[in-house]
């Protein structure tokens, strides 16, 4: 058998006043959500481990079967990969802002008055090669931005050139060891180089004419090296695919070599097409033995502190479920669950465990009417996220006996 594995980004929940204390997945109508995990096995998985609050990427990672403390080597890395830019194994990537920093090279303002337009123009001309380094500059949101250096013999071992405060001057960066020399000689180089190319800009150009602060620096911390994942297949002993309209994730399974099926049109948010989402991951189940599925709505409605927008997303899965796999459930093991809880009652991540169902032909059946984090309780599972792939390999027939 085949696995497909759901994952609704931020699932899991608290009770909400909003929903007459109950969760949204509790209140959502969702039958056939809830026929498959009434007739597969549910439970808890705690994403890292107890008590720890994941993120999207150490969670995905996990999930896959990847050590997160291993493999996860900081937020300049993962947010770059988040940025879309296609990144390779040793790569160095850094958290950026643009700024605004004075003649004197003195940091007035952080973040460039949240500048929310004209970033992209910004960005594309930055990307440049100083020596024989490759550099990548892609925006993110408002201020925030994503820096990349692709060459031999750079390192992470430097200094950040953020000083992470107003009106102080901007920092050289200094290496903090030898191996970071040559990356701080680059480092320095762009930053000149990107004040020069950002003070002639046409966006800056306007904004001084309308006396706005000027995004004319660039501020960068956190570096990291890009982790060369272990391939999928080579780690499983089977094909693996994925469809994720959020870079983060697709960067992730990128990186582990896994095949993209994502369609396009695809949003990433609550108004995306779940239904072709699922549609090409059974196509894609044709070619591949697993395929990972991110479904991104839930925890923006998480983020967003809405529960009945959260609730009613839930309930848009659940018609996709209804059209597109509940026909072909006796050939898929099908898992369904969220990367962490987003309670809508924090806005935020949280370390509560996240309901899962397992669902495939012959499966053992828990049998509880609603599956939600509250019936999850009194099921067969209570999981780890590294013992996810275990369980589904299993499920799948596809997993060797450990021992005689
Ligand atoms: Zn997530
Ligand atoms: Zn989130």
């Amino acid at each position: 058998m085949k696995v497909l594995l759901i994952i609704a980004d931020g699932l899991g929940d608290r009770p909400s006043t909003d929903l007459g204390g109950m969760t949204p997945l509790e209140a959502a109508i969702k039958p056939n959500i809830d026929y498959l995990a009434r007739n597969g096995i549910i439970g808890l998985i705690d994403p890292i481990s107890p008590g720890i609050i994941p993120g999207s990427d150490t969670s995905h990672l996990t999930y896959l079967g990847y050590d997160a403390y291993k493999y996860y080597t900081g937020r300049g890395p993962f947010e770059a990969l988040g940025s879309g830019l296609k990144l390779e194994p040793g790569d160095i990537a850094f958290r950026a802002n643009f700024a605004t920093v004075d003649n004197n090279g003195i940091v007035r303002d952080r973040r460039a008055g949240r500048i929310r337009s004209g970033t992209d123009l910004l960005a594309k001309s930055l990307n440049m090669r100083i020596d024989d380094v490759d550099i990548f500059f892609k925006e993110g949101i408002e201020h925030r931005a994503a820096l990349v250096l692709r060459g031999d013999g750079l390192s992470p071992e430097v200094s950040d050139n953020d000083p992470h405060e107003e009106n102080v001057e901007v920092p050289n960066v200094i290496p903090l060891s030898k191996k970071g020399e040559k990356t701080a000689r680059i480092l320095n180089e762009f930053y000149n180089r990107s004040r020069e190319i950002l003070n002639a800009h046409e966006v800056n150009k306007e904004k001084r004419e309308r006396s706005l602060p000027e995004a004319n620096a660039i501020l960068f911390r956190g570096g990291g090296i890009v982790p060369e994942l272990p391939n999928f297949e080579l780690k499983h002993g089977i094909k693996g695919g994925f469809i994720a309209a959020v870079s983060l994730v697709s960067g992730i399974c990128r990186l582990a070599g896994m095949k993209n099926f994502t369609p396009p049109g695809v949003t990433g948010s609550t108004d995306t097409n779940v239904a072709a989402k699922l549609k090409a991951a059974v196509n894609g189940l044709k070619e591949v033995d697993f395929v990972l599925v991110n479904i991104k709505g839930t925890d923006i409605a998480g983020h967003d502190g809405n529960a009945i927008k959260k609730k009613e997303f839930i309930e848009k899965i659940d018609k996709a479920i209804g059209e597109i796999l509940i026909g072909e459930k006796d050939s898929l093991v099908i898992a369904f669950t969220g990367d962490h809880s987003t309670p809508t009652s924090l806005k935020e991540h949280s370390s509560d465990p996240v309901p899962i169902f397992v669902h495939y032909k012959g499966s053992r059946r828990d049998g509880f009417e609603n599956f939600n984090e509250m019936s999850a309780r009194g099921g067969t599972l209570r999981l780890r996220g590294n013992d996810l792939m275990n369980l589904l390999l299993s499920s799948a027939n596809l997993a060797e006996k450990f021992g005689a």
